[in-house]
């Protein structure tokens, strides 16, 4: 109740002071972005527009740079190299921003309004959480990211470490180091020292497994020197419940991966689950069977994927999306059934719209002729807009062009005297239904959140054109002219560092590097593309620090 009046007191001073914005700075739109990570960072940074005034909304002051943070855990890279200060990226832009410490606890999309409450500081200890207020805004922009999932696993809680943010990095590094201590103490039983130092990996994707090639980089090249009593009693398990480690990467990524492994002497237990984690003990049970197993362990890192932050999982209840996976947009990342508010990164996914659905009236209009048939040149016209409007059918023709397209569809007809060919509307839609069998939810990655931002503030700048169209970007049955053509995800390719050197790419068309020279292209690529030439050059001094003078082992 206390906390009710404090929020309408807020509101108040928050209206107050958007009727002073108003009055002073001339109906600029407010957009509230609400998250610094890859997402929000790549709308703002993209974001050049001198119409909006931009507030930023997010517990955290900086932006990490994720992909190196498994670097952090056995100090290949320093925990401050991979983060930029927001205040450093808003001082540089040419528009109307601020920011706001604060985590947003309530959407309320029919006024217009958030609510948020700061961070609870330590000076303040006697009140429970931080002060709540009110904010205001035109266009909601939603990139807070997901949590970890921990499947309600019993004892995940309180007993592993997580990586996703950087205290978890950090956290991991003490207690790798800890571990390595605590085992060299007197008097301790070689069973005591062996638990001490087993560690755990509980998810074989990306994160789980760079994370076990780090650590066992740092026990075959530092450990070795320092802790060479204890060195030959480290163990290291990774447990994965499907049947492959890296199971969204090519097959030879993932046979190369899990062959380096054993040679490593890492251990891999495939089709595993874990049922439970105690203190001492983490209980697994083999797919099919049963039986439980229980191992002692020293630490465990728990990486198995991700779900919905409450504050989501709220919103999509309180619009009426139930109980789905992530918030759901349509192709121009607009959150369905609200108006003005986009998501996107990890915390939202396009739905799509399959070509069948729509595939009377796309018939419809290339038949330009009312025969009701179309012959190969309406077809090929009209597939110009279908590829603009349906990221699936680029999907399914990778680095096909249309015209082998078109011998695909024709290929039913017996391929005689193409141009003659007429397609009944039933053989248009059996060719095409196999278009709509490649859409794919994108994958919750750093590379889709930043080019989700990218795209969504190319709008935002254009957005005086978009006005004009009230409709917002146009739909197929639109002119044909896409001016605002939906998201478009270009895949780059994908890495993953396997430890030794050795780090495996998958890049389009299906190009698989392993070895040396893909994790020289890992390093150029992430030197790349570091955030700011800060940021740039700390990373770069520390893999060098560490190829001279090896990790800094101080807890
Ligand atoms: P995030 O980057 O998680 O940002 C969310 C932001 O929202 C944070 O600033 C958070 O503080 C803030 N926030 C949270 N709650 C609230 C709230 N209530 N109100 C306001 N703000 C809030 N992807 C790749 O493509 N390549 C890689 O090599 C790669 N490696 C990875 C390694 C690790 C260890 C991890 C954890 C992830 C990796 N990823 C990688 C995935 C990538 O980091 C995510 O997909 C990406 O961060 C998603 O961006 P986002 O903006 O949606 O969320
Ligand atoms: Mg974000
Ligand atoms: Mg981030
Ligand atoms: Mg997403
Ligand atoms: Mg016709």
């Amino acid at each position: 109740n206390g906390n009710r009046g404090h929020v309408s007191h807020a509101d108040a001073i928050t209206s107050n002071s958007i009727a002073h914005a108003d009055a002073n700075t001339s109906k600029k739109k407010k957009v509230v972005v609400l998250g610094t990570g890859w997402a929000g960072i790549s709308f703002l940074k993209n974001l050049k527009n001198p119409m909006y005034e931009v507030e930023v909304v997010s517990p955290r002051n900086f932006f990490v740079f994720t992909p190196l943070l498994p670097s952090v855990t056995c100090g290949k890279v320093e925990a401050r190299s991979i983060v930029e200060p927001i205040r450093n990226i808003i001082r540089k832009k040419n528009i109307d921003a601020s920011y706001c410490e604060a985590e947003c606890i309530r959407i309320d999309p029919a006024n217009k309004k958030i609510y948020c409450r700061t961070a609870r500081t330590a000076i303040n200890t006697n009140s429970k959480q931080g002060e709540e207020f009110a904010v205001g805004y035109d266009y909601l922009i939603i990139a807070v990211g997901a949590q970890v999932n921990t499947f309600n696993t019993p004892g995940v809680e309180g007993n592993c470490h997580f990586l996703k943010e950087i205290e978890d990095a950090q956290k991991i590094r003490r207690n790798v180091i800890e571990s390595f201590e605590k085992a060299s103490l007197p008097n301790l039983s070689e069973e005591e020292r062996k638990k001490i130092l087993h560690f755990v990996v509980v998810g074989g994707g990306p994160t789980g497994v760079e994370f076990s090639g780090e650590l066992r980089d740092f026990v075959n090249q530092d450990v070795l020197k320092l802790y060479p009593l204890v060195q030959h009693l480290v163990k290291i398990t990774v447990i994965e419940a499907t049947d492959h480690i890296l199971n969204m990467f090519d097959k030879r990524i993932t046979t190369f991966a899990e062959g380096k492994f054993l040679r490593d002497d890492i251990d891999v237990k495939l089709g595993s689950m874990v049922t439970k984690i105690s203190e001492n003990e983490i209980s697994t049970r083999a797919k099919g069977s049963d039986k439980t197993t229980s191992t002692p362990y020293g630490m465990v890192l728990w990486s198995t994927g991700i779900g919905s932050r409450p504050l989501i999982r709220e919103f999509m209840k309180q619009i009426g999306q139930g109980n789905r996976r992530a918030l759901a947009t349509d192709e121009w990342l607009r959150v369905e059934g609200c108006d003005n508010i986009y998501a996107l990164g990890d915390c939202a996914t396009i739905n799509q719209r399959k070509v069948v659905e729509d595939i009377a009236e796309i018939f419809k209009r290339a038949d330009k002729d009312n025969s009701g048939t179309l012959r190969v040149k309406e077809f090929r016209e009209i597939m110009k807009d279908v590829i603009a409007r349906y990221p699936q059918v680029k999907l399914y023709m990778q680095s096909k062009r249309v015209s082998d397209f078109v011998d695909i569809l024709t290929e039913a007809k017996g391929n005689a005297a193409k141009e003659k060919i007429e397609l009944s509307i039933e053989e248009f839609k059996s060719a095409l239904s196999v278009v709509d069998s490649k859409m794919k939810n994108l994958p919750a990655t750093a590379q889709v959140a930043n080019q989700q931002g990218a795209y969504l503030a190319k709008c935002f700048n254009r957005m005086e054109e978009c006005e004009k169209n009230p409709e917002g970007p146009p739909r197929f049955r639109g002119t044909g002219r896409h001016r605002f053509q939906p998201f478009r995800y270009r895949h780059l390719g994908q890495f993953a560092p396997l430890g030794g050197e050795k780090t495996a790419a998958q890049l389009p068309g299906d190009w698989v590097s392993i070895g040396h020279s893909s994790q020289w292209l890992w390093y150029s690529i992430y030197a790349s593309k570091q955030v700011s030439w800060r940021t740039r050059a700390l990373v770069v001094s520390d893999w060098i620090r560490r190829f001279i003078f090896g990790r800094d082992a101080s807890g």
